[in-house]
């Protein structure tokens, strides 16, 4: 089925009582085109028998207003408005637990095409992928810092208040406590685990290759900047550890 043969599309989408600007037809096409150009689509995306089987399986279509069903139909369809209006909240429900995706008498992964809008959310710097992925900036700078999404440090009753009671159980002497873990490199609270020079710099070079980088510039351009200098300092750091081992030899 090819959208741009479709006749059913407004030419506008928008809300009448928001000061926002409407969306054009021309971003909406572009939106679900770049949906539809990933290499994973097809795979995810066989046809849909509307039976509802994902639907019923799903644990997010128990407690929000999502239904994998309807995100599988607005593809399948082409149902340019309904998709972009599905971007803006109900693609941020799934929990990516891929049910769905075992039970599709199809072979339809819903998990995976919400994968596929969320990962196009970002690209279009949609106020959705935003909001949603702002409370991630600590773990993002973690990450890039130490090569750990989480470390001991992080863990306090103020950053993870919706583990309830249960954070109490870690309001534990940490520090002394890593530091009777007979692996050296693991008495910090600072890293999980530790990462090397090495294995830090290749990674940031996937990040760039893969786009990974674009996407966090296009959602917050703070911390990007603080992550490129962060890159710098340990690129450099790299190059002293391999000038200092040519000197020794
Ligand atoms: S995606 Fe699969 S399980 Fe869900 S409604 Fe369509 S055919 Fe049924
Ligand atoms: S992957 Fe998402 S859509 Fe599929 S069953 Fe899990 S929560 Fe529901």
């Amino acid at each position: 089925m090819s959208h741009s043969a479709t006749s059913r599309v407004q030419e506008y989408i928008g809300d009448p009582v928001s000061d926002k600007p409407p969306v054009g037809r021309d971003k909406l096409e572009e939106i679900f085109q770049d949906i539809q150009d990933d290499l994973r689509y097809d795979h995810e995306l066989n046809g849909c028998l509307n039976c509802g089987i994902c639907t019923a399986t799903c644990p997010a279509a128990h407690y929000y207003d999502f239904s994998p069903r309807e995100i599988v139909q607005l593809l399948w369809t082409e149902n340019l408005e309904g998709i972009y209006d599905a971007m803006q909240e109900k693609i941020w429900s799934c929990a990516q637990c891929y049910t769905c995706a075992a039970r599709c008498p199809f072979g339809n992964s819903p998990g995976g095409l919400v994968m596929l809008m969320r990962e196009t959310a970002i690209k279009h710097g949609m106020e959705s992928a935003k909001n949603v992925l702002r409370p991630f900036s600590r773990v993002m700078l973690k990450l890039i810092s130490t090569g750990n999404q989480l470390s001991p440090d992080m863990i306090t009753p103020d950053g993870f208040a919706d583990w309830g009671p249960n954070v109490a159980k870690v309001d534990a002497p940490l520090a002394t406590l890593r530091k009777a873990i007979p692996m050296p490199t693991l008495h910090t609270t600072k890293t999980a685990w530790e990462v090397n020079l090495k294995t830090s710099v290749e990674l940031y070079t996937i990040w760039e290759e893969t786009g990974v980088l674009d996407s966090l510039e296009t959602i917050d351009e703070n911390l990007f900047d603080v992550i490129l200098d962060i890159m710098d300092e340990k690129r450099d750091d790299y190059e002293d550890w391999l000038d200092d081992q040519d000197d020794d030899d």
